[in-house]
C-alpha cells in the first residue's frame, strides 16, 4: 500500500517525531497553520474517519490522550489548544491515513472557518 504516513511510520520517509509509542506516533506538520501544529496518527492504517469501526474506538481515544500528553510536553496545555480530524473532501483530507491535527501557540478563532457559514 502506498500511504505516506505508513512510510513515515516505517521511518521510510523522514518527519520531526515529537511522540510515539507503541499505538502512536506524533510529528511536526510540514506546513504548521499555527505556531505549534503536530499530527498526532495511529500506527496501524485506517484511511478514513469512516472507515473506523467499534474494535477502533480505543485506538480513536489514544490519538487523543497523545495529543494532551503531547500538548503538556510541548509546554502549551494550560494555555490551551484545538484537536481536529478531517474527513473526505468537504472536511478537507489530503491524506488518506487518519491524522488528529493539535494545533497550539496561539489564541485560535472559532468558528475556524468562514466558508463553513456557505450553504452547501
Ligand atoms: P489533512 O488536510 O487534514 O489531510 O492534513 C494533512 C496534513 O499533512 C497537512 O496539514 C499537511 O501539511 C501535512 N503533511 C503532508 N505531508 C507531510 C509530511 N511529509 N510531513 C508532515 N506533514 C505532512
Ligand atoms: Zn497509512
Amino acid at each position: 500500500m502506498n500511504c505516506l504516513f505508513c512510510s513515515i511510520i516505517d521511518k521510510q520517509i523522514p518527519a520531526d517525531i515529537v511522540y510515539e509509542d507503541e499505538h502512536v506516533l506524533a510529528f511536526r506538520d510540514i506546513n504548521p497553520q499555527t505556531p505549534q501544529h503536530m499530527l498526532v496518527i495511529p500506527k496501524q492504517h485506517i484511511a478514513t474517519l469512516n472507515d473506523a469501526n467499534e474494535a477502533d474506538a480505543l485506538l480513536l481515544g489514544r490519538l487523543s490522550l497523545a495529543a494532551a500528553k503531547l500538548a503538556t510536553q510541548q509546554g502549551f496545555a494550560e494555555a490551551g489548544y484545538r484537536t481536529v480530524m478531517n474527513c473526505n473532501a468537504h472536511g478537507g483530507q489530503t491524506v488518506d491515513h487518519i491524522h488528529l491535527h493539535l494545533l497550539g501557540g496561539k489564541a485560535l478563532g472559532w468558528p475556524p472557518f468562514t466558508d463553513q457559514l456557505k450553504t452547501v
